[in-house]
């Protein structure tokens, strides 16, 4: 599982000040668990994330993840952002292959995964297209793929589908809620919208306005029922 222990972060800044972004946010994430996470801009989501993550070291409290504290960034969380990570002049098999390459395994085992997870993406057609040419939801499909590829414990996505357009938005829900199921990996996902939370999450935590602390957690019914 992943603990969340009593996370404070404190920005000081050059001037002498400093912003509270965090305030003792504890949770208990069960393993395979999607937890989406809903709140003011500037509350301190991405904060959080990015302390999950092991980018941000907290200025107070712990990530425990699988008995382990998390002291860095390493292959046992993903992220996935809303735009610009991906290597947009290589292939899209290429950026999928990326993870697994640095990783060192052999070639061939690197294609079988690669092959798969770009048909359970739906990019089989686009394989060899640079991801340039792709189009901002097959962009964040290439996205998922990269980030399953490495096979990461937990999920991180922050406002994975908050670039997209409506139509595409709606279709990339419901391959962010195949995924969930078929790869039983834990998901924490921040979004804007309140309706994406509630559709996707099993669990919707709400933060209060900064600095974040819990407001409101809610467990829900909707991603269990396939909706
Ligand atoms: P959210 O994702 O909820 O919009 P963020 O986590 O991005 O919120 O930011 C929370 C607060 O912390 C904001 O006031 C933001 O300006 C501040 N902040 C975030 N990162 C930094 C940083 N590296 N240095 C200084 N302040 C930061
Ligand atoms: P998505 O919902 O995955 O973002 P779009 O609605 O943008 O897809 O595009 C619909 C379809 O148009 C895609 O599934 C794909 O078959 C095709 N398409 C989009 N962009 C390209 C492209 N750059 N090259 C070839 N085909 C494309």
């Amino acid at each position: 599982g992943l603990l969340i222990e009593n996370i404070s972060m404190r920005f000081d800044l050059p001037n002498g000040t400093s912003i509270q972004a965090l305030k003792d946010v504890s949770l208990n994430i069960k393993e395979g668990e999607l937890m989406s996470v809903l709140g003011p801009s500037g509350c301190g989501k991405t904060t959080l994330l990015n302390i999950i993550a092991g980018f941000l070291a907290p200025t107070e409290g712990q990530v425990v993840l699988n008995g382990h504290t998390v002291t860095g960034p390493d292959a046992e969380r993903g992220m996935v952002f809303q735009q610009g990570a991906l290597f947009e002049w290589m292939s899209v098999r290429e950026n999928v292959d990326f993870g697994p390459r640095m990783k060192g395994l052999p070639r061939s085992e690197r294609n079988e995964t690669v092959e798969h997870l770009l048909e359970v993406v739906g990019l089989g057609d686009f394989k060899d297209k640079a991801v340039y040419e792709l189009s901002g939801g097959m962009q964040q499909r290439v996205a998922l793929a990269r980030c399953l590829a490495n096979d990461p414990d937990v999920i991180l996505m922050d406002e994975p589908l908050g670039a997209l357009d409506a139509l595409t938005r709606e279709k990339m829900q419901g391959l962010v809620l195949k995924l969930w199921k078929e790869t039983g990996k834990t998901v924490i996902l921040i979004t804007h919208s309140v309706e994406e939370a509630i559709l996707l999450g099993e669990r919707l935590l709400v933060l209060a306005p900064r600095p974040g602390r819990i407001h409101k957690e809610y467990q829900l019914p909707y991603a269990e029922m396939g909706v």
